[in-house]
Formats: C-alpha cells, sequence, structure tokens
C-alpha cells in the first residue's frame, strides 16, 4: 500500500474498515507538515519509531521521535491510556495543532495508528496530507479475529504470507493460522525426520510442493509479532497425515507403501497408528521440535474428518482399545488427542483442535474451532464449559465460489451466540477459512477479497453487518486503498 486515494467531498466515517464505534467530526483539520514529529512515552518509542517508517512508506514524508523536551511541538503524540480497560481499544484526538492516540497498549496504538491511516487525506497535487478535525473511540467486540491459511494443497511462498500479514494487522486481525501439514504435503521442517519434507513436501511427477525451514519459521511468526498478529501452526493429527506417512509409512496402521497424494476433495483413509508407541514418539518429537525453535502460544492439532476405517481393521490399534478400555474408535480417538494434548500442555502451549476433536469426549482446557454445524455446535460447546472459536462454512469459507458465499453472506458472520456474559467469555472470536485445493497463490487474493473485509467488519463488531448496503458502499469508497496492495476483487458489488 503505498497512496489512498482521497476526494475532497468523502465522507471519511464513511471510508473506513473495520467501521469505527464512535466518530464526531469537529471543524477544522491538522496539516502535516514536510516533518512529522512524533513523541511517545519511552514504552511506545519502539513502536513510535517503527511509524516514521510507516509514513515514510506510504506517504512519503519524513519523521522522526523527539525527546520529552521537545514533546509540545509533536505532531503526533502516542499515549498510554493509565484508566486501562481493553487492551485493543483506543482512542484518536485529532486538533488543528496536534493528534493524539491514546491506548492501554502497543496494540491499541498501533490499530489506532492504522485507522489514522486511514483518514489521511491528500490533496489533488497529492504532495500536502491532512486529517480533519474529529474524536474517535474504538475497541474490537471479540478478541480472537483470524484467518486461516492451508498451504499444504497449494504451497504459498514467504512473500505472500508476509504481504498477509501487513495486509490482515492493517485491518487489526489478530491471529494467522497457518495449516501446515496434510494428505497432500508436509510443509515444516523437522530436523530428527528428514524424510518429512525430503519426501513428503513434494508430490506427484511434477514434483509440486515447497516447505518451510524453522528459521524461516520463526522469521515468520516474529514479523507478525511486530505487527500484533500470532501465528498459530497446525499440524493435522490422527488423520489428514498421508504426506507424513509417505515419508514414514511405519507410522501407518498397514505399513504403506503410500504417495504424498495428488487427490484433492476427497477425505483419505490413512492416519497415524493409535496402537503403535512410535506414533506419539514421532509426534512428540516434530512437535518438541516446533515448541523449542518456534515458542508457539497456540498449536492447532486438527483432529478433523479421521475416518478410523485403518484402526477399525487394525490389530494393534484394537489391542489399544482393550488394554485402555475404550469403548469404540471415537475414544481411541479422544485417548489418540489426549496423550498429544497433554505433552503440548506440559509445554505451556494451549491447543486447538477442530470440533471433531470432542468425538468420544474432550478436555476443557482445548479451544474448540467450530466449523460445521457451527451455531448448534458452538452453543452445546459453551454450554458445556469450552471456550470456542468461530469458523461456519455458511460465512467463513473463503474457498466457497461468491455464487455460494457473496460478499452479503460473508457479511452476515454473527457471533452472538451467548445467551449469558459468562457464556460469552467463551467465544473468543471467528476465524476466516481459505482452504486452498482450487487455489494456487496467483489466484489467492481473488479468492479472498473482498469477502475478508466482509468477516474483519463482523469480528470486530462481533455482529452480523446490519446495513449490508452501507456496508458495500463504504468498502466501495475504501476500494482504491485497497488496490494499492494490488488486490483484485473477484465478487460482484451491489449498485448503489
Ligand atoms: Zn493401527
Amino acid at each position: 500500500m503505498k497512496t489512498m486515494e482521497t476526494t475532497a467531498a468523502r465522507d471519511l466515517s464513511k471510508f473506513i474498515v473495520p467501521s469505527i464505534k464512535s466518530f464526531e467530526k469537529h471543524h477544522g483539520s491538522f496539516a502535516f507538515k514536510a516533518k512529522i514529529l512524533f513523541y511517545a512515552d519511552s514504552s511506545h518509542y519502539k513502536t513510535a519509531k517503527n511509524l516514521c517508517k510507516v509514513f515514510k512508506d506510504i506517504f512519503g514524508l519524513e519523521a522522526e521521535v523527539v525527546s520529552s523536551e521537545e514533546s509540545s511541538q509533536a505532531d503526533i503524540v502516542l499515549k498510554t491510556d493509565s484508566a486501562g480497560g481493553n487492551p485493543e481499544s483506543y482512542s484518536i484526538l485529532v486538533r488543528p495543532e496536534m493528534i493524539t492516540i491514546s491506548s492501554p497498549s502497543g496494540r491499541g496504538l498501533f490499530y489506532g495508528l492504522n485507522t489514522l491511516i486511514q483518514l489521511i487525506e491528500r490533496d489533488k497535487n497529492g504532495s500536502a496530507f491532512s486529517v480533519p478535525c474529529c474524536r474517535i473511540e474504538d475497541q474490537p467486540e471479540y478478541q480472537w479475529r483470524g484467518f486461516m491459511l492451508d498451504v499444504c494443497r497449494h504451497f504459498m511462498s514467504i512473500d505472500c504470507i508476509k504481504r498477509y500479514i501487513d495486509i490482515l494487522s492493517f485491518y487489526k486481525f489478530n491471529r494467522l493460522h497457518l495449516h501446515l501439514t496434510e494428505d497432500q504435503g508436509w510443509r515444516i521442517e523437522s530436523r530428527k525426520y528428514p524424510l518429512l519434507t525430503e519426501i513428503g513436501a513434494y508430490r506427484g511427477k511434477s514434483n509440486y510442493g515447497g516447505y518451510y525451514t524453522l528459521e524461516q519459521l520463526r522469521d515468520i511468526m516474529d514479523y507478525a509479532a511486530a505487527r500484533f498478529v500470532t501465528v498459530v501452526p497446525e499440524i493435522d493429527l490422527p488423520g489428514h497425515c498421508q504426506a507424513a506417512l509417505a515419508a514414514y509409512p511405519e507410522l501407518s496402521c498397514t505399513g504403506g507403501p503410500f504417495e504424498v497424494s495428488e487427490k484433492v476433495h476427497v477425505i483419505h483413509e490413512e492416519a497415524f497408528c493409535a496402537g503403535n508407541e512410535k506414533c506419539f514418539e514421532f509426534l512428540q518429537d516434530v512437535f518438541g521440535e516446533i515448541i523449542d525453535a518456534l515458542e508457539p502460544k497456540y498449536i492447532h492439532i486438527g483432529a478433523d474428518e479421521c475416518l478410523k476405517n485403518r484402526w477399525k481393521a487394525c490389530s494393534r490399534c484394537q489391542q489399544r482399545i482393550k488394554d485402555e478400555v475404550l469403548a469404540d474408535e471415537n475414544e481411541l480417538q479422544a485417548y489418540f488427542v489426549r496423550r498429544i494434548a497433554s505433552f503440548l500442555k506440559s509445554k505451556g502451549v494451549t491447543v486447538i483442535g477442530w470440533e471433531e476433536i470432542l468425538e468420544g469426549g474432550g478436555d476443557r482446557d482445548t479451544i474448540i474451532q467450530v466449523w460445521k454445524g457451527c451455531r448448534e455446535v458452538a452453543k452445546e460447546c459453551i454450554s458445556n464449559g469450552y471456550r470456542v472459536i468461530l469458523s461456519p462454512t455458511s460465512n467463513c469459507y473463503l474457498d466457497y465460489v461468491p455464487a455460494r458465499i457473496d460478499l452479503e453472506k460473508a457479511s452476515q458472520f454473527d457471533l452472538n451466540i451467548a445467551d449469558s456474559p459468562a457464556e460469552k467469555e467463551l467465544v473468543l472470536g471467528g476465524e476466516a477459512c481459505m482452504w486452498t485445493e482450487d487455489t494456487p497463490q496467483e489466484i489467492l487474493d481473488s479468492k479472498v477479497f473482498p469477502r475478508l473485509l466482509a468477516i474483519c467488519e463482523s469480528l470486530w463488531h462481533g455482529a452480523a453487518v446490519e446495513n449490508y448496503q452501507e456496508f458495500a458502499n463504504r468498502l466501495r469508497s475504501h476500494y482504491n486503498a485497497v488496490s494499492e496492495y494490488g488486490i483484485e476483487y473477484n465478487c460482484s458489488f451491489p449498485e448503489s
């Protein structure tokens, strides 16, 4: 993003995505001088330094951070709001002589700045910049505002992922969930199990694939953290693992051989053998390496769509059911998941799983990502004390064609499922999902946008967009800012 389109008649409150909770327009405007002076209290000095770079990159304006003695001359002041409150909240006061952004946290200041960037007007020559005087108060309704990217069915470059982190953070998303392992490819380095990537990362005659080293992923996580985005790595188990079994067939029930799958849109039957201790050793080793290298706060362990046919026919799996006095293969999955989750918990990691992780019994420390039977399943989860992330296929699956989920449908994502404040605490937020069976990197934007911005709007406010026409019009005004990212929309806009 380099520049923002502006017109004299633009009504700024009708331009911003996600919309602001409270916007009060005052008389006059703040005009930027050739050089912008920032002042921040010491805890936000680094944020202010980063902002200087942002202003240079976006607007070509020189900027520097001034000392406390010179603070009265500052153009933009970043202030810690000592009253506390929601750490993601912020307020902006624009007066003719100074802009003040306040928040209880650096994260809130960052969001305030991203709102300010959307407020800046450029004159006709493109050389003078101003912001209308106003007062803004804003905060999100839910703490988890995520985007899931499947880098397995199609591999995405590091540059592509970083560009998405830039975009996500600009729109105040705070989680990037990377789906790193699948039947069609294993995309994360393991030093102890090198065949995972030597064999598991590439498929078919074309040798299509790729993977990230632990060092590269650490770099991605640090890049994201600097933009207040937490990366959630997903290693899917006990199903969706044919690529791993192609590398290490001894971890399967049948012994293989297997190929990294080229089939998509089918649920594969292969799973890690739940009766084989080596599988637990393998997974603990892999997770141990990830934890050491990436220090993730969360790890997603999938647990979705495991068919269990292989377990039914496997003498070791059946022996495990007997030894552990389990009722059936569903309880065997719960046993499998519990062992891995206990290991991760012992390392201080919070575990997340798709809703099928509850098959055969669950653990209330695990966060449940609900996708299939969203409203009903999510309500049942929170009434049983589980924390949930909502990703309903009805609104949040961006791989679905626009004929199935158009912009309006995406804008109707409703997070209001709780019947009490205590239940609402358990609804962490939601996540847009981008599965890439049919989506190579070249056409990723056309699938993601503009629907991601509809979900962004719902996530920030915690409810379905009430006035779709207003939202669609606002998005249209916003379009030029987005087009500076090189994003191409492929979703019909209603005519205003
Ligand atoms: Zn087995």
